[in-house]
């Protein structure tokens, strides 16, 4: 049985290879409003507003972002989805639990990330992304065949602009202060399930989605 999930992790906390491995197995839809956000066309009004908070490690207004997470939840067609992203804070999450109602969704399960500080450091100064197929490599962990070139589309890897240490530690803090109190909001609703996130993620994972 598939369940609708939300994973709550720190910045580089490693939802989105996670996320890959369960919409490629798994049938997920994964709705990741920080890649929402980068799609957004650079040279626009809307993008360069966008880029701003995205480069200092801010948060982007939650109505922009709410409008984004409406569109992917209109169009599920019966998939599961895992949330990666969204909800970031309180008032989002009674959002979310408002557009669930109207949409007649369920959230099944929320996911709890635990990694060490230090390795968070690594992944995001180690992370390099293709940008033609959007496949995440580490220079530290997982590095590409040919170093800075993508193993699939053969073209140069690029570096997210919020990947340096000065941001995560931004983004870090605003984690702690702001999204992981969610947790305990969740956790009164019985939803919540810790997983390691250093080792055998996906196979926790798994156990966790088909244990009823
Ligand atoms: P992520 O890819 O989830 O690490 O998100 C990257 C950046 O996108 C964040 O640092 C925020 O600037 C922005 N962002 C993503 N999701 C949200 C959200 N739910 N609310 C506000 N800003 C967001």
């Amino acid at each position: 049985m598939s369940k609708n999930i939300l994973f709550i992790a720190p910045p580089a906390g490693g939802k989105s290879t996670i996320c890959a491995r369960l919409v490629e197995n798994d049938g997920y839809i994964h709705i990741a409003t920080g890649n929402l956000l980068r799609d957004i066309d650079a040279s626009s009004d809307l993008g360069r507003k966008v880029q701003d908070k995205l480069s200092k490690g801010e948060f982007v207004d939650d109505d922009i972002v709410i409008e984004l997470l409406k569109n992917k939840l209109q169009n599920l067609n019966g998939k599961p989805f895992i949330l990666d992203g969204f909800p970031r804070n309180l008032h989002q999450a009674r959002v979310l639990e408002e557009l669930l109602n109207e949409y007649h969704l369920t959230l099944d399960l929320v996911i709890e990330l635990i990694v060490s500080e230090n390795t968070l450091l690594k992944r995001i100064t180690g992370r390099q992304i293709c940008p033609n197929c959007e496949r995440t490599y580490n220079k530290y962990f997982m590095p590409p065949r040919v170093s800075g070139i993508c193993d699939d589309c053969d073209v140069l890897l690029t570096s997210r602009i919020d990947d340096n240490e000065e941001t995560f530690k931004v983004r870090f803090d605003t984690y702690m202060k702001e999204t992981y109190p969610l947790i305990d909001y969740y956790r009164e609703k019985g939803l919540v399930v810790k997983i390691d996130g250093e080792d055998n993620i996906y196979e926790q994972i798994v156990s966790v989605i088909n244990d009823d």
